[in-house]
């Protein structure tokens, strides 16, 4: 999620009991690496959310988790510092009613398959994977019919069961994204917030339409080259940073505009025949942004939410939709696994432009900087570099 949205997508869903930590299996049920030791006596570093408040401790011995049979052990390489643990860090309202304490956190990265469990077929150890951080039984009706990503049974990586801020993470087969040689790792690392983007992108469908992006955090602007790639006819962006409006503009976006200045909805406008953006992308979460994003909205336009209001927000339904004659649609994590193929494909196509979003890399023992890094603005994404 984008550092500027204040709760995560799936923060607002309330997850049904289920195992949070991933099944203890006998070792003899695994198949390790060349030369990999078995897993259940080692032990790791791990970034722990160890107390009920602010900060994380890097633990020097935290045991490595033991997959199940049908689930992954991954040896982490980096892992993306993401806005959702930012909230776990500062420890927020959002975090103390969802966040278990001693859980370890993280749910972006890219690592090697270090043991596979019994039953699974289609990862071996040795391959360069990332994963899907949204994990679900594929037992109810979502999951069932092609939805999967908003299932009602999610749990998530590093939210409601242990994640990769660590040397080890376990993961279910299913989960698992084997990753093309064509895509390095500082981008691998980033594919689940590249995924919130990609999946905005093309469920707005932005080929040769006009696109206002409101709110250019790392999601936001990840945005802006994806509907740049996508085909869009134009892309506007709004943010009230303008280091990240200078950002939009090199990552492709035709205009930025100061959402706090006058005038900038009519220059929107101006823009589109006088009739508005076709598309709007509201990324920010801000009802302010909300407002101006619809007002900046062509009648019959669509708009695809991503943004997420920290508390419930009054909204002018009757001009914004009804009236309007919009479509709205709202986005909640990454379709699976259409979006990773699209991110795939997007990737290799070598027109995204990711480079200027992965600001900064730093070791996982300096994880107190990557996060100053990431909530004063100086870094747009921190990667950290886990072993
Ligand atoms: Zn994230």
């Amino acid at each position: 999620m984008s550092p500027i949205t204040p709760v995560p997508a799936a923060a607002a869903r309330p997850v049904p009991a289920g195992p949070a930590m991933p099944e203890t299996r006998p070792v003899e049920s695994v198949q390790s690496a060349p030369g990999g030791a078995p897993s259940r006596s080692r032990t790791m570093r791990a970034l722990v959310k160890h107390h009920a408040g602010p900060g994380l401790r890097l633990d020097a011995a935290r045991p490595v988790p033991v997959p199940g049979p049908r689930d992954v052990l991954i040896r982490v390489r980096l892992a993306g510092i993401c806005g959702t643990d930012r909230h776990i860090w500062e420890w927020d309202q959002w975090a103390a009613s969802r966040i278990p304490v001693g859980i370890v956190t993280g749910h972006e990265f890219v690592g090697v398959v270090e043991e596979v469990g019994s039953a699974v077929r289609r990862v071996t150890p040795g391959q360069r994977v990332s994963a899907e951080g949204h994990i679900t039984a594929w037992n109810d009706y979502n999951s069932r019919t092609g939805n999967a990503h908003i299932a009602r049974d999610t749990m998530i990586l590093g939210v409601d069961r242990d994640g990769c801020f660590a040397e080890y993470v376990v993961v279910p087969e299913e989960n698992v994204w084997p990753l093309h040689p064509g895509i390095p790792d500082h981008v691998a690392a980033v594919l689940d917030p590249l995924g919130n983007a990609v999946h905005t992108v093309m469920a707005a469908g932005v080929s040769a339409r006009s696109v206002l992006i409101t709110g250019t955090g790392i999601i936001g602007l990840m945005a802006v080259t994806v509907a740049r790639a996508a085909g869009a006819a134009q892309v506007l962006a709004t943010d009230l940073d303008p280091r990240r409006r200078a950002l939009a503009l090199e990552l492709g976006a035709d205009e930025v505009f100061d959402p706090a200045g006058p005038g900038w909805i009519e220059q929107v406008r101006a823009r589109t025949r006088g009739d508005g953006a076709d598309v709007l992308l509201e990324m920010s979460g801000s009802s302010a942004a909300i407002d101006q994003g619809f007002s900046a909205l062509r009648m019959g336009g669509t708009a695809a939410l991503l943004g997420i209001p920290s508390r419930p927000i009054t909204f002018d339904l009757n001009n914004h939709v009804i009236f309007k004659g919009a479509t709205v649609l709202g986005i909640n994590g990454r379709r699976m696994f259409e979006t990773w193929y699209q991110m795939e494909s997007l990737l290799l196509s070598g027109r995204l432009r990711l480079d200027p979003i992965v600001t900064h890399r730093v070791a996982m023992s300096d994880f107190a900087r990557g996060f100053e890094l990431m909530i004063s603005g100086e870094g747009i994404k921190v990667v950290m570099e886990v072993s």
